[in-house]
């Protein structure tokens, strides 16, 4: 094997490369161009598409493709081969700065929302020169938003580099207030942590639920789950290290920095961590980890499942997405610093975080709302609906005293005066970490653990970048018009304080306690996916989004309608697959059973007349009664189904699926379930929690 060094970043076209094969002139401008966010000129394009083309052709490539990120959730590629007819009947490879800066794949394949009646359905995909281009399975492909040909956004990527830019203007008024003069863009960081399950092919093929769904609809509860909490950390199976070993390997080449993997709670569950970096690039990364797990997985006789909740009553999946800010030259926002200056610095940085998360509960929630986290959230394993943010004992004392002008308590003489004044110094690593909560401060950033597993990272973070924009944007008001800087600092954090406290909860959160207490702090507490996303139209939230350009109102509504539609279409696949599993494999299977046994008490009869049948005729009449049951509850499951369609209004259906289809599926399932208890192995048509997530 060749040395990680050498590995690392071979199939990438990033900023070595260009200073190496691009001439000076151009490499300076093309980073001038990414530096600045400029438009490229149409020379220096085709200079850098010639390089580029040669450059992927020795890595492999025959054709390229503009690699973005549809509503659809996963990435989109549309392959065009390099090769160009000549006059003599031969081809070239060829590659023009066009055919790099845009490209227009048929927009009218990718969900829109309403923007596809409203608008044309052509589209076009631009590239983004802030991501490197790189070679995947033979394709150069160009990192790209997408959007329709009247420019509205029809991808996750373009409201995120929106919002990192708001982010960073604002985040720069604040640091001049502070005398930085410096600092030319302040970046917004993440680290997306990926857990995921690893289980055997040939089970997953024998599940139609694994199959369609990508979680288990039926399941009985095998005799050991993760009541002994020895999968943590545990030794890692070789079968499980080989695939980790490949995927490591995999990702370096693509330049993803994949750094820690280790075994998750739950059986079958693993996780990896990249290292941090911009938040645009940590969302490219992160598909490209999801897209890679899958693909290595099949090479491994293995199957990658992202889904929120798999199975049911062992731990689900998420992406706890690490977020901080940093200057340009990699100074950590959000890291309390060496002096009472950068403290206070630190500390609006901070209250500026608080207030956003308190603000906007609801729009946190809705970036992470869909119906497989829906199991997740709420569940006594992941962080509650409930929107929190812990900060630790330590630190929430000092903004309690900051709060309440007293003197810290903890140093003698610092009399808590923001600026120039001793202000305490603060605790620097939160050794008390909580893992409960949804919103954590670690030290030096926070960590939104509220992320689905299978979930684009782009949500979540064009949401945090805005709402902590906002801060600081309300903040840069009003201290640069201050007449005194630290006075008006000392009213403005205290004040921010008192008004938004209410959001910091550092006890458990999976305690039903906590719901009480939000309730009465009045906090949300959004439990399903169709109570969320309305939220998301509100008047106040799209006021948010426009003011700073992120999404436009109708580029909101239609993502809100593709969302709220995908919800509806995920709930009723899931209730057709159930139904079909019912009626086509697991009737079957117990009337088999039943039929086996009733010819086993018979036969017995037969020969030896008055003999006792008990155990045959005990299970005989249960599994009578359950199956009868289980029949009804398809039935219901079916009917409620078929009204789901009387719902015209998609809001009203998502409402309707949650209220009234979940439940029927429930109930479908207890019965089920309780009949795989009974039913021999050999009868029963899928294979086991335990055979799935022990024999890996
Ligand atoms: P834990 O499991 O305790 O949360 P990990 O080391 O597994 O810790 O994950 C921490 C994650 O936080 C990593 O992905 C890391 O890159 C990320 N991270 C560290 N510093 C920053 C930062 N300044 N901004 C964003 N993410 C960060
Ligand atoms: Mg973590």
């Amino acid at each position: 094997m060749n040395s990680v060094s050498e590995i690392y970043g071979s199939m990438v076209f990033n900023k070595r490369v260009m200073r190496e094969r691009l001439p000076r002139d151009t490499y300076r401008e093309l980073r001038k161009t990414i530096k600045e966010g400029l438009p490229l000129n149409s020379a220096v394009a085709d200079v850098v598409a010639n390089v580029m083309k040669n450059w992927a052709v020795e890595k492999g490539a025959t054709h390229y493709t503009h690699w973005f990120q549809p509503m659809t959730g996963i990435t989109a590629e549309k392959h065009d081969s390099f090769i160009s007819p000549m006059s003599d009947g031969t081809v070239i490879m060829e590659f023009s700065g066009k055919e790099l800066i845009k490209g227009e794949p048929d927009a009218s394949s990718f969900p829109s929302g309403g923007l596809r009646v409203t608008f044309e359905a052509r589209g076009y995909t631009a590239w983004d020169p802030t991501s490197n281009a790189f070679v995947k399975d033979g394709t150069l492909c160009i990192p790209s938003i997408f959007c329709s040909y009247s420019n509205e956004v029809l991808d996750k990527k373009t409201p995120l580099l929106r919002s990192m830019e708001t982010l960073d203007r604002e985040a720069l008024r604040i640091l001049r207030l502070f005398g930085n003069t410096t600092a030319k863009r302040v970046v917004a960081t993440v680290g997306a942590e990926q857990e995921y399950f690893l289980i055997d092919k040939d089970m997953y093929n024998r599940r139609k639920d694994l199959f369609y769904c990508g979680r288990t609809l039926f399941g009985a509860k095998p005799p050991k789950g993760q009541e002994m909490e020895d999968q943590y950390f545990g030794a890692i199976k070789p079968r499980i290290a080989a695939f980790m070993k490949e995927l490591d390997e995999e990702l370096w080449k693509l330049g993803v920095l994949a750094k820690t993997k280790h075994n998750e709670t739950a059986p079958a569950q693993h996780e990896l961590a990249p290292f941090f970096s911009s938040s645009n690039i940590a969302a490219d990364h992160n598909q490209l980890t999801m897209e890679t797990m899958k693909k290595v997985a099949d090479r491994h006789g293995l199957v990658c499942l992202l889904h929120e909740k798999p199975f049911s009553g062992v731990n689900g999946s998420g992406k706890h997405n690490n977020w901080s800010i940093s200057t340009d030259t990699w100074l950590n926002l959000l890291e309390p610093g060496e002096s009472p200056s950068e403290n206070a610095q630190f500390l609006l940085f901070l209250v500026a975080v608080i207030k956003a998360v308190d603000e906007y509960q609801d729009l946190l929630r809705v970036s992470v709302a869909s119906a497989g986290n829906d199991h997740r959230l709420g569940a006594n394993e992941a962080p509650p609906a409930i929107i929190s943010l812990f900060l630790g004992n330590e630190l929430t004392e000092i903004l309690e005293a900051i709060e309440k002008g007293l003197p810290c308590g903890k140093k003698e003489k610092c009399e808590l005066q923001i600026g120039v004044q001793g202000l305490p110094s603060f605790p620097k690593d939160t050794t008390d970490r909580n893992r409960t909560s949804p919103f954590a401060f670690t030290g030096n950033t926070f960590e939104f653990r509220m992320v689905g597993s299978s979930a684009s990272i782009s949500g979540a973070n064009f949401v945090i970048n805005t709402i902590v924009a906002e801060s600081l944007s309300q903040f840069a008001e009003e201290l640069e018009k201050a007449p005194n800087l630290t006075d008006a600092l000392n009213a403005l954090i205290r004040r921010t304080i008192r008004d938004h406290k209410r959001i910091i909860f550092n006890g458990n959160n999976y305690a039903r306690e906590w719901v009480e207490e939000a309730e009465r702090r009045g906090l949300l507490n959004l439990k399903s996916t169709s109570e969320a996303l309305p939220c998301f139209i509100s008047d106040r939230n799209i006021a948010l989004f426009t003011k700073h350009r992120i999404l436009s109102k109708a580029e909101i509504i239609s993502r809100y309608e593709i969302l709220i539609e995908g919800y509806c279409k995920i709930l009723n696949i899931e209730a057709l697959t159930m139904i079909e599993m019912f009626r086509k494999e697991i009737l079957p299977g117990v009337c088999t059973y039943m039929k086996d046994l009733s010819e086993t008490a018979l036969a017995k009869k037969s020969v030896l007349p008055g003999i006792c049948c008990e155990a045959e005729e005990a299970l005989l009449g249960k599994l009578s009664l359950l199956s009868g049951q289980s029949y009804r509850k398809n039935e219901a499951l079916e009917k409620a189904l078929l009204q789901s369609r009387a719902e015209s209004d998609m809001t009203a259906a998502a409402k309707y699926f949650t209220a009234v289809v979940l439940p029927a599926m429930q109930e479908l399932r207890t019965a089920v379930d309780e009949m795989e208890t009974l039913v021999g192995e050999d009868y029963w048509p899928y294979p086991t929690y335990g055979d799935i997530l022990f024999k890996v």
